[in-house]
């Protein structure tokens, strides 16, 4: 038996490299329980109940029905789960196929923690549902206790800035009702003797946290399932994937595969874990994960630590998990082992536990538990497990194959998230979309041009596996597999010193550095691998600035981007924008369905319109610019009848976009084609009271209010270069966007520049655009206008044509609500005191918890602290104009609370002069805020 401390000593004396390409069979160990090869069976695993031991024979547990109105791939925790919500939710033809037994995977030998509180108000949502259905649910249901243990939990803070974090998701588990408490470093010693506190800062203790059990929770819900009428049949490994074409050329599933039979099917459902991308490749998906060693090790006996709560450590990068009267110890390193060869042999498998690796976890742990020094390890516990470049799951229809729905990458959280998980899958599938807003696990969040490319996979999973304990800052970015996408102006941005963002593959400007250039280079994996770091790392080390919950370093930069906007004139670089155009014969006819606004508007007009499902919930805002009659003028003009239009859509969100006015096309049948050109064309935007002059001075158009009126666009000379020019802001300014073919671009951004500089232009970027866009009240999508939030309770219901009788989607849902009253609705706060707001802070009225904030940041022209967020009535009632009047408002930010004003209007140009170039004299006069 080796004691944790003993095996610290011994792997410190021996050091290996691993480069991130090699697999791990080709690594050498100093130090091994076993020398087995690479994956061993039943290694002297935790549980005494594995589903293994009710082993039967070697073919299908079942006879295979010749069709299913869906087939789940994969019995452990996600495939358990979907099944049982799609029998719940009323689709009982529907037949889950484990080609082993059930939890054969990753499931079986999970650590099965689940934790209630994280940093976004649907996680919080996702794991509440999770711990319903374990610790209540399928016992009511099935009679069966599923294992699962309250025993609580415990985050550990060593700083400051951990324990702001923790303060965060306290005053956010309040508008849900979860019980925490932040503990001082003696509490914590009353409540975990065993614990050394002396470098604690604090803790937060969530006492009705617990753990899952795998084979309870996944026999149960395969029982619960099957009473419903579902079918699990094991031993029956999926071999193929049919797929049709139909007469419009869209792929469908068709068809399961196995050895025993096929089953014909609308819908597949792909919840094989690290098997998923092989899945996917036999309907011709891509799925964008990789597998990799995630281990524990159990200990022996420890008098005095039963039932104690599961402790997460993430400081030290390490959990330590209650298991009776012994700890699990695990977590994340910076240099995990890739599973390359992902082997379809590999069942209730195991892989010898790499101690080079795993030991700073071991290190960590004795640190927080002395104890642990002179414990044994009774077992080892090393499997795989998918991961992905967000460190989120990968979840919906894929955009390549119809029916073909994604359940996977679950990056060590698929325990915990899959009750939630399933639940939406379930409804995803049954109602075409998920009940809640699931863009960020949504596979149609990545672009699909980086979905098969394996060094961005790869790097961008390693990050995120890497960085998983770290805090969770509101501006952080990534380091790997950068510069992916890059627009014209990319090169001379970067010499102006500009702060990228990524966005989608893109770099898009994020703020402007005075100190020269900020270069994003290579991934460096943390000098992990032994590959070397990044020296003197610009970028980094800004970017390490912005790891506060304070306002950042720079803000004054902010600041002075937006008051030069607000005063003079920037210029915004907006080229990452998804710019599509829809033409055809039904052009007209899909127009008018598929946007809420009214877009039947003259040629030259363009319209700011929301995009719906069929609960009335946004999928999308943009803004859709009819085309002008005329011959094909590629990219800046498509051929077009008049019933062409022009669609411009946040770059981040455009694949989701793209995807959803297909499917749209697709369902309805209409006959028109919807084109790309987003990487044809650059975009940039000039904004400000002085953009008029500045664009008079390079634009061969009258710009005039008369001649080119606000929410309209032309096609006319740039300094001799052909653009599309609108008038349309996302600042609340006078201003332009210029449409222009890539070859253009630089020029035409040269000739505005010289204009520019005798009136103070700059170049400014999206933090300064987040801040003005929140004054001036324009919503983002995904922030504070979701696919569960409808235009009315977004305040933009000036984009549903509701007064005409056109059909659009969504209408019927928007008329019925409109009927029955708003019972949520977004609202403008703002506070007097300068404290800095990010999002997810408790909303409370009268003191009682009605929401929390969806988007925050600062008001630098009304200088002040602005949130939005939807407020819920508590008595279930209406949210009415008085009902916001009447009430006195407060904000919570970890733990404090400060009064909020709540305004019914923007708080910054409520008349809407500014976009209509009315201005007060005042700001003429107007030099660059000092910085
Ligand atoms: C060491 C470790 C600790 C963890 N701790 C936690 C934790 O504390 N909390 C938490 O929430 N999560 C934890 N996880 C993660 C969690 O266990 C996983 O995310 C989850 O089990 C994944 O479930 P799954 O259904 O996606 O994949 P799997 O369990 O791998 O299921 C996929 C199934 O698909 C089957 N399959 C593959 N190919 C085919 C085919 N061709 N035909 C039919 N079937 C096929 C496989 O046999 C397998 O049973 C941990 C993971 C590890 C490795």
């Amino acid at each position: 038996m080796a004691f944790l401390g003993i095996a610290v000593r011994r792997v410190a004396n021996c050091h290996l490299s691993l480069s991130p390409l090699c697999s791990s069979a080709t690594r050498s160990r100093c130090y091994s329980t076993s020398p087995s090869p690479e994956h061993t069976t039943e290694k002297s695993v935790p549980y005494k109940n594995v589903l293994k031991v009710e082993e039967g024979g070697s073919g299908p547990t079942k006879p295979l029905p010749k069709s299913a109105g869906a087939v789940v791939i994969g019995g452990g925790s996600l495939g358990c789960q979907t099944v049982y919500h799609l029998a719940k939710m009323g689709m009982t033809n529907v037949v889950l196929l484990e080609r082993d037994r059930l939890t054969a995977g990753t499931t079986w030998h999970t650590a099965g923690l689940l934790w209630q509180l994280r940093p976004s108000d649907v996680e919080v949502e996702l794991l509440a549902h999770t711990r319903q259905v374990v610790s209540h649910d399928l016992e009511q249901e099935t009679g069966l206790e599923t294992g699962w243990i309250q025993n609580g939990g415990l985050f550990i803070a060593s700083n400051k800035q951990r324990l702001d974090e923790y303060k965060r998701l306290m005053s956010l588990g309040k508008v849900y009702g979860i019980e925490s408490h932040v503990l001082s470093p003696a509490e914590t010693k009353d409540l975990y003797p065993l614990m050394n506190v002396d470098d604690l800062y604090g803790t937060l203790y969530v006492p009705k946290d617990g753990t899952m059990d795998p084979a309870g929770t996944c026999t149960t819900l395969s029982r619960a399932a099957a009473a419903r009428g579902a079918t699990v049949i094991e031993n029956c490994p999926v071999t193929g994937i049919q797929v049709s074409t139909d007469d419009l050329g869209v792929k469908r599933v068709k068809a399961v595969e196995t050895a025993h039979g096929i089953i014909q099917t609308p819908v597949v459902v792909n919840c094989a874990g690290v098997w998923a991308t092989k899945l996917g490749k036999m309907a011709g998906v891509k799925v964008p994960l990789v597998a990799m060693h995630h281990a524990y090790v159990v200990t022996e006996r420890i008098e005095g630590i039963q039932n104690m709560p599961n402790v997460r450590d993430h400081d030290a990068s390490v959990y330590l998990r209650l298991q009776g009267d012994a700890l699990s110890v695990g977590g994340y390193e910076p240099n995990p082992v890739f599973w390359d060869k992902v082997s379809d042999a590999f069942a209730f498998s195991l892989f010898d536990l790499d101690w080079d690796v795993f030991i700073q976890h071991i290190e960590g742990a004795i640190n927080r538990v002395p104890a642990l020094e002179q414990t044994g390890i009774k077992s080892t516990v090393c499997g795989p497990e998918s991961f992905t470049a967000d460190h989120k799951p990968l979840m919906g229809e894929a955009p390549e194959v119809r029916g073909f729905f994604l359940g996977c990458g679950f990056n060590s959280a698929g325990m915990m998230l899959g009750g939630g998980c399933g639940r939406e899958l379930a409804h995803w599938i049954i109602h075409g979309r998920p009940e809640k807003d699931m863009y960020g696990y949504d596979i149609r969040r990545f672009h699909q041009s980086l979905t098969d490319n394996s060094r961005w996979i790869r790097e961008r999973s390693h990050e995120s596996y890497a960085k998983n304990y770290s805090v969770v800052f509101p501006f952080d970015e990534p380091l790997a597999s950068r510069n992916m996408r890059t627009d014209p102006f990319h090169k001379v941005l970067t010499e102006q010193g500009c702060f990228f963002q990524e966005r989608h593959g893109w770099e898009r400007p994020g703020w402007f550095s005075q100190d020269g250039p900020v270069p994003v280079l290579d991934y460096d994996w943390y000098g992990a691998y032994d590959i070397s770091r990044n020296q003197n790392y610009k970028y980094n080390k800004l970017l390490g600035e912005e790891y506060t919950f304070d306002y950042p370093p720079h803000h004054h930069l902010i600041k002075n981007e937006c008051l030069t906007c607000r005063h003079g004139v920037t210029v915004f670089n907006m080229s990452y924008f998804g710019k599509f155009y829809l033409t055809g014969p039904d052009a007209k006819k899909a127009a008018d369905w598929l946007f809420s606004a009214d877009v039947r508007k003259v040629p030259g007009s363009t319209v700011y319109t929301c995009m719906l499902n069929q609960r009335g919930g946004s999928e999308a805002d943009l803004t859709v610019s009819r085309l002008e009659a005329g011959a094909s003028n590629l990219p800046l003009t498509p051929e077009s009848n008049g019933d062409a239009y022009y669609l411009a859509i946040g770059g981040g969100v455009a694949e989701h976009n793209w995807n959803h006015i297909r499917t749209v096309l697709q369902d309805e049948s209409f006959n028109c084609q919807l084109t790309d050109h987003s990487e044809d064309m650059g975009m940039i935007s000039i904004q400000g009271p002085k953009s008029r002059e500045v664009l008079q001075e390079i634009l061969e158009t009258d710009l005039s209010n008369g001649a080119f009126p606000f929410s309209t666009h032309k096609v006319c000379s740039a300094a001799g270069h052909k653009v599309r020019a609108m008038r349309l802001s996302f600042v609340g300014e006078l201003g332009w966007e210029l449409h222009i073919p890539k070859d253009s671009c630089l020029p035409v951004y040269r000739a505005v520049m010289a204009a520019g500089a005798k009136h103070g232009i700059i170049n400014a970027g999206y933090r300064a655009i987040d801040s003005l866009s929140i004054e001036k009240g324009y919503r983002h999508w995904h922030a504070d206008l979701r696919p569960d939030d409808t235009p009315l309770e977004a305040g933009l219901a000036f984009t549903c044509k509701l007064k005409s009788t056109v059909p659009f989607l969504g209408r019927a849902s928007l008329e019925k609500q409109k009927a029955d009253g708003l019972h949520r609705r977004i609202v403008c706060f703002t506070i007097e005191e300068k404290v800095p707001m990010f999002g997810l802070e408790a909303i409370y009225r009268n003191g009682i918890p009605v929401g929390h904030l969806r988007r925050s940041d600062y008001g630098f022209y009304i200088d002040k602290q602005i949130g939005y967020g939807y407020i819920r009535n508590p008595d279930g009632g209406v949210v009415s104009t008085d009902f916001i009047k009447s009430g006195k408002f407060t904000l919570e930010r970890m733990g404090v609370v400060y009064e909020a004003k709540a305004h019914l209007k923007s708080p910054f140009d409520p008349s809407n002069n500014r976009v209509k170039g009315i201005y007060p004299n005042e700001q003429h006069n107007f030099c660059q805020a000092s910085v």
